[in-house]
């Protein structure tokens, strides 16, 4: 090869990294050498086959009107693999190297909430993978009619073996904060690595930038590239988080490499792909070409198992910790929103257990938790309703409640069915007024004081209208 040739490609390069921008430039081209120049052929050579397909496929066209550009006798552009001269150093990402990650989470107040031993066979993340937890494996995953689907496809994939088509690619699995997401992908990972044959990487998506931006900076790019592509299964978690146009790009390109080198990809995040909205279009696209799954809320026969599951678990930590079956049930009804405050709500249960030595009561246990009761969406409560209600609870008719009648067995409802309505329902005095036989506001106003006022000594009346409220809020 000539000087001119070199200079000339220095030349090109310029133009290349103008065009694509340093990163990917440093990313894919930075170990790209130029053999020779012969004819109409640029020969250029990369260390791995891996780039070698992956410029032909994504960057030949701009390669070569980039050597156009300085020289216009090149027609085409040629890519061989170097045969190495210095080993190629791939990362560790062997099975045998490493010790099965210990669990990390460390559970709130009172210690760990559920035990259990780390499934052995796993692999290390030294690429930046993310530790796992010992506890989130399919054994203590429950499955129930809101995410039978995700997890059949979970299992599917956990229990691929290398070489076997792949069925479904990528798989996204998409759920609000909380219904196991996490697990789901934790246990794909223990499971899939568990065998021995495969590599199962699990990365949050902020290790997926933060590797690789760390990669970049560090100028290991290659390697890091290198590492992902030595996976057969790359679970990627919180996908919602994916950030900034070059970091996209590369997911997106290394997503595509996956894939199209009969890989598995397991996404999760908390919307469907159609909603990611800071991605692009054939990224969106790329995503939903596989199977899209949504894990639902999780019905209260799931919570109680679930809870039935963790105390069984934490009694092999904390000997002869049990709850009382009012407990139970009163957790897995009362908290409703997800999975992690269920495993809040038995961690206060556990660590009152343990600082007092006193068994858990239903009132203690209604303390606790009082917060993480959360009605999830409060119901809209209609007028009708409440005097519906109130009618049916006091033995009166509806038209009674509406009437001008002043006896004291239709007064003392009308007022509590008024003073519902001014506070479970937006309505004004006024229209509250109207609604209970047009009376004036001034009327209504005085029926909420009045409830509002007996409310702080008469203990049966409040006990009675909490038992009103929470028939018409269910
Ligand atoms: P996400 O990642 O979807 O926000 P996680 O996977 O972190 O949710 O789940 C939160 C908590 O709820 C975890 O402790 C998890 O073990 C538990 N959980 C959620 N769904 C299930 C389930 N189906 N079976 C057992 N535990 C579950
Ligand atoms: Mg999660």
């Amino acid at each position: 090869m000539t000087p001119t040739d070199q200079d000339r490609w220095s030349r090109v390069k310029g133009r290349l990294k103008a065009e694509v921008g340093e990163d990917i430039f440093s990313s894919w081209f930075a170990r790209m050498d130029l053999e020779a120049v012969e004819k109409e052929t640029a020969r250029h050579s990369v260390p791995t086959r891996f780039l070698k397909s992956w410029i032909q496929s994504h960057y030949s066209d701009r390669l070569l009107s980039c050597w156009q550009a300085e020289e216009q006798t090149v027609q085409r552009i040629e890519l061989t693999v170097r045969t190495a001269t210095r080993p190629m150093v791939r990362p560790p990402l062997a099975a045998e190297e490493s010790e099965p990650p210990r669990a990390i989470r460390v559970a709130a107040s009172g210690g760990s909430g559920f035990g259990g031993q780390p499934p052995s066979g796993t692999m290390n993340d030294d690429l930046g993978g993310s530790p796992l937890d010992s506890r989130l494996t399919f054994d203590t995953f429950v499955v129930g009619r809101s995410n039978t689907l995700a997890h059949a496809a979970a299992k599917q994939v956990a229990v691929a073996r290398r070489g076997d088509s792949v069925m479904f690619n990528p798989l996204y699995i998409h759920a609000g904060v909380g219904l196991g997401k996490t697990h789901l992908l934790h246990a794909i990972t223990w499971a899939g690595n568990a065998g021995g044959d495969r590599k199962v990487l699990y990365l949050t998506v902020e290790k997926f930038m933060y590797g690789f931006v760390s990669a970049l900076k560090s100028q290991t790019a290659i390697a890091f590239k290198e590492a992902v592509r030595g996976i057969d299964v790359l679970v990627i978690d919180d996908l919602q988080f994916l950030t900034g146009k070059n970091i996209q790009a590369e997911f997106c390109h290394t997503l595509n490499a996956l894939i199209d080198a009969g890989r598995q990809v397991v996404i999760a995040a908390d919307r469907p792909p159609t909603e990611l909205e800071s991605l692009d279009d054939r990224m969106r696209s790329r995503l939903a070409g596989g199977l899209v799954v949504e894990m639902g809320p999780l019905p209260e026969e799931m919570r109680l198992e679930i809870l039935r599951n963790r105390i069984a678990a934490a009694r092999s930590h904390h000997a002869g910790f049990s709850l009382p079956e009012p407990v139970i049930a009163y957790i897995a009804k009362a908290v409703t929103h997800n999975g992690r405050d269920l495993e809040g709500a038995l961690n206060r249960m556990l660590a009152h257990s343990k600082l007092t030595g006193q068994p858990v009561t239903l009132e203690m246990a209604e303390r606790e938790v009082r917060d993480l009761v959360r009605p999830q969406e409060p119901r809209r409560v209609k007028i009708e309703d409440i005097q519906r209600v109130v009618a049916r609870q006091y033995n009166v008719s509806r038209s009674d409640l509406l009437s001008s009648r002043r006896t004291a067995n239709v007064v003392r409802p009308r007022q509590i069915a008024m003073f519902l309505a001014k506070t479970l329902t937006l309505r004004s005095l006024p229209e509250i007024g109207r609604r209970f036989g047009g009376r004036d506001h001034t009327t209504v106003l005085h029926a909420v004081r009045k409830i509002e006022g007996l409310l702080g000594s008469d203990t049966s009346l409040a006990e009675e209208i909490e038992v009103l409220k929470r028939q018409l809020q269910e």
